[in-house]
């Protein structure tokens, strides 16, 4: 099959937070299992350009709109680790993608939306027809939209369009004056029916037009799938979601085994191999994990130590649960065990609060805080660390549970999300023995973090086989992209192929002319 993705993040080049390693996991095992798969950018000034190769101008022209403006576009592509990218230099004068930044700007709306278009456009000129074109999360949520009202009516055809839900805390809340900007008349959008925001009746909601208008819409786990239909986890879109029920699937994402894997990262002072693991390579593991915190630690200045190491590698945002993170480290320090946080965060607020948390541990010899975006520490702290604590208020999927359990690090998680789905506690969990593989709670508060962390130390220090039976039971889980990649295919099946389809794109890059 062909698929086209089109999004705003791919580890390594563009990476924010799990929605580019979706993106790479996903189309890396696509590749694999035999199909063919394109990724369209923006070319961010801030891309790790080091990791592309084969970077070369694919179309010089490409004509897109602004509201009366047409400006035009470079197409480049490139090779990211076998992956074929298609990147939009943007010629506009507002410099959408050369901000040194991937989010966060004032004008998003209108990056995303400018860029949107001109991904439907390059597709349209260029003749692709893809079997499905795959969008996520909000930014390219009004894709469907454009694709169903502006190109299929140009006589452009492809199978359909899927939209991923990542997160349905951001859904691209605008202006119709905004979406106008595409093209498309915004104050017709303004019903319930198509694009306007369930609460703030005068918006338009970029994610509820992608959720009305795809073909198809999944996100990230089966049980985010349940909880967005809820008030409580639909973030105003719950009831939009139940009218689409019948469109709508939870995948569990993967992780890429590649990348994840202790005994090839190149990040690692000591590889140790966790494939394949039965309690014969269990010393090997101990003995890798035991010389990466020894390098760990003597980086961070924390004392050499055997108690147990806990850690989290987070964005601190709202949704991880800030306060509960710094709970988690004053009782991991006085149960007499060590901490290490990575995380970065775009909130001063936050930024600030575990700045001076970080001074206060200066010289501590047992906790570390490092307020910073750092992929080789990321990896090195997944290996040396013991357990892995994420106590996030929601959580549609996940990935540091999965990576944590591929190194061989014991995840203590609240139960939401797809944090649910992948880890079972050792202790209250209705799944075999074989299958738990770590520590859960219910509620996301400090009672509730302390019942997971006490009985996690507890363990780590005075019941030695149980701990290496939650080690070995987590670290022999399938957290590979093959299954989740399967259902895709499915759903890229069940769509209309564009060949069955005797109205073709008739667009030869000449003769079309854009709404
Ligand atoms: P989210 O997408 O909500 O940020 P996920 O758990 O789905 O959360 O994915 C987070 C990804 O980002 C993981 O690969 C994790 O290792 C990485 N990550 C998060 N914070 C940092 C950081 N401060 N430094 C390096 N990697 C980070």
């Amino acid at each position: 099959m062909y698929i086209i993705h089109i999004a705003t993040e791919l580890a390594p080049i563009a990476k924010v937070g799990g929605l580019g390693d979706v993106l790479h996991g996903l189309s890396k095992e696509l590749i694999r299992q035999g199909h063919t798969v394109e990724i369209i950018l923006p070319k961010y000034d801030c891309l790790q350009y080091e990791e592309l190769k084969n970077l070369k101008v694919e179309h010089r022209e490409l004509w897109s709109f602004d509201g009366p403006h047409r400006y035009n576009n470079t197409i480049w592509s490139a090779q990211v680790d076998g992956l074929k990218v298609l990147l939009i230099e943007a010629h506009h004068p507002q410099y959408f993608f050369s901000r040194g930044v991937i989010y966060g700007c004032h004008d998003d709306i209108d990056r995303f939306i400018y860029f949107s278009r001109t991904a439907m456009e390059y597709l349209f000129k260029a003749g692709k027809q893809p079997h499905a074109i795959h969008v996520h999360d909000w930014p390219t949520a009004l894709i469907p939209v454009l694709y169903r009202d502006m190109y299929i009516p140009l006589g452009y055809q492809a199978g359909g369009t899927i939209l991923t839900i990542h997160n349905m805390e951001h859904q691209g809340k605008c202006h119709p004056h905004n979406l106008s900007r595409a093209g498309l008349r915004g104050e017709s959008y303004l019903t319930a029916d198509k694009m306007q925001d369930t609460s703030s009746l005068s918006l338009i909601n970029l994610l509820k037009g992608g959720i009305e208008y795809a073909s198809r819409v999944t996100t990230v786990s089966p049980n985010y799938e349940k909880e967005i239909q809820t008030v409580e986890g639909g973030f105003g879109l719950q009831d939009v979601l139940k009218k689409q029920q019948k469109k709508l699937r939870g995948i569990l994402n993967g992780i890429d085994e590649e990348f994840w894997n202790p005994e090839k990262d190149s990040y690692l002072i000591k590889k140790y191999q966790t494939h394949g693991i039965d309690k014969q390579l269990l010393p090997q593991v101990l003995q890798g994990k035991k010389e990466n915190r020894r390098h760990l630690t003597t980086h961070l200045q924390l004392k050499e130590s055997n108690a147990p190491l806990v850690a989290s590698i987070t964005r601190l945002v709202p949704q991880k649960g800030p306060a509960l993170l710094k709970h988690a480290l004053k009782t991991t320090l006085e149960k007499g065990g060590q901490f290490i946080l990575l995380g970065s965060t775009p909130i001063q607020s936050i930024h600030q609060e575990f700045a001076l948390l970080q001074k206060e541990l200066h010289n501590h010899g047992h906790g570390a805080i490092l307020m910073d975006k750092d992929e080789s520490l990321a990896h090195l702290i997944f290996a040396a660390a013991d357990l892995f604590i994420i106590p996030s208020l929601f959580e549609p999927c996940g990935l540091t549970q999965l990576i944590a359990l591929r190194y061989g690090t014991v995840p203590i998680v609240r139960l939401t999300g797809g944090l649910a789905d992948t880890v079972f506690d050792i202790d209250t969990s209705t799944r075999p023995v074989a299958e738990r593989n770590g520590f859960t709670f219910d509620f996301p508060d400090n009672k509730g973090v302390d019942w997971g962390l006490n009985r996690a130390i507890d363990c780590f220090k005075s019941d030695r086989s149980k701990w290496e039976s939650l080690m070995l039971n987590g670290m022999k889980k399938d957290l590979s992209w093959k299954s989740a990649t399967v259902e895709y295919l499915n759903l890229y099946r069940e769509l209309k192929q564009p060949q069955e389809d005797g109205n073709k794109s008739k667009s030869n890059g000449k003769k079309t002319k854009s709404a």
